[in-house]
């Protein structure tokens, strides 16, 4: 349920697009499935992929799944607002549903990788919040790709690998939130939201209302 005192009192509000950027095995999905179903106003942004949909995946609900003549189709109709090539297979964020989230005063949150945030980040500005989720360590980052077995040795290799880039490029990041503890990650992650949607500058009704009340006869 949205606890958004602005829509509560139909008070016009602007929406963010949230990014949630992780290594593989972090907990990244867990945290923001979880900060979507508690947030009304938060919608997830269904990339759409070229790879094959893994166990338990639904067309639609973790991923639209199209082949990669479909994803060049929507290239070419611009239909993205952004793309990129991930580990041989491609994901890209379709620009439709974003932008009536936003025109609605609704947020977008984004479970993409680290190149797809940067392009966001260029594209909306301010309207945009960067969140890195830290592990542990790369040992307990390994542990988990391990448990879950999903992927071969050769692509837990790569993604550790790739960790360690991203890792060193925690700057560019607005928040970080580390992952030791789930629920303690997720109540850092869902302040950060609550925080950032109170910002006077996505809350432009603040300026009528202080308008009003510096109007009052006292
Ligand atoms: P996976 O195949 O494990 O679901 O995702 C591989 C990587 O692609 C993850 O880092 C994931 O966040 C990223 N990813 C998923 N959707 C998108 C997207 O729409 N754009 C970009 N740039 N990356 C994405």
């Amino acid at each position: 349920m949205s606890n958004n005192p602005a829509e509560k009192s139909g008070r016009k509000h602007r929406g963010l697009l949230l990014m949630v950027v992780a290594p593989s095995g972090v907990g990244k999905t867990s945290l923001t499935r979880r900060l979507v179903a508690d947030h009304g106003d938060l919608h997830l942004s269904i990339s759409a992929t070229t790879r094959e949909p893994r166990p338990g995946e639904h067309d639609g609900r973790d991923y639209h799944f199209v082949s990669k003549d479909k994803f060049q189709e929507m290239i070419a109709q611009d239909a993205f607002y952004e793309w990129a090539e991930v580990y041989g297979n491609y994901y890209g964020s379709p620009k439709a549903p974003i932008v009536a989230s936003l025109e609605n005063g609704e947020s977008v949150l984004f479970d993409i990788d680290f190149q797809g945030a940067m392009k966001v980040h260029a594209q909306a500005g301010p309207d945009s919040v960067l969140v890195y989720i830290l592990p542990p360590s790369l040992a307990e980052m390994s542990r988990r790709l391990h448990a879950r077995s999903q992927d071969s040795e050769e692509v837990i290799a790569r993604r550790l690998s790739r960790a360690k880039d991203e890792v060193a490029a925690w700057e560019k990041f607005d928040y970080v939130v580390l992952n030791d503890d789930f629920d303690k990650a997720y109540a850092d992650l869902a302040h950060i939201y609550h925080a950032e949607r109170q910002k006077r500058s996505r809350n432009p009704w603040i300026g009528d209302l202080v308008g009003d009340l510096l109007a009052e006869d006292i």
